[in-house]
């Protein structure tokens, strides 16, 4: 029951959810990741909401043209080790 994180490790995850976008603290593995955009990853909602009011400010300035690029977050569930069942995320992705 407590080896489900064996091997979450070299998940090919990509790396912006490694890092909070907006202080870069390293994002844990089992705590919540608050996303923006499908592409920035944030440790907590108020990193997130400091993103999000920094962008509206510049949005003023240009449309924003990608607002609806969709990302690749959920894992193919083909892994290489079936019989370890499937990946076990207690993370949850807060999409805003
Ligand atoms: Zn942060």
């Amino acid at each position: 029951m407590d080896s489900y994180y064996v091997g979450f490790l070299d998940s090919d995850e990509p790396h912006f959810l490694e890092s909070c976008s907006r202080c870069r603290k390293t994002l844990s593995l089992n705590s919540d990741i608050f996303m923006y955009r499908g592409d920035m990853a944030f440790c907590s909602q108020e990193c997130r909401q400091e993103q999000i009011e920094s962008d509206e400010t510049k949005s003023k300035r240009w449309r924003k043209t990608s607002s609806s690029r969709s990302s690749s977050l959920r894992k193919s569930s083909d892994s290489k080790d079936s019989a370890a069942g499937e990946t076990v995320r207690t993370k949850s992705l807060v999409m805003a």
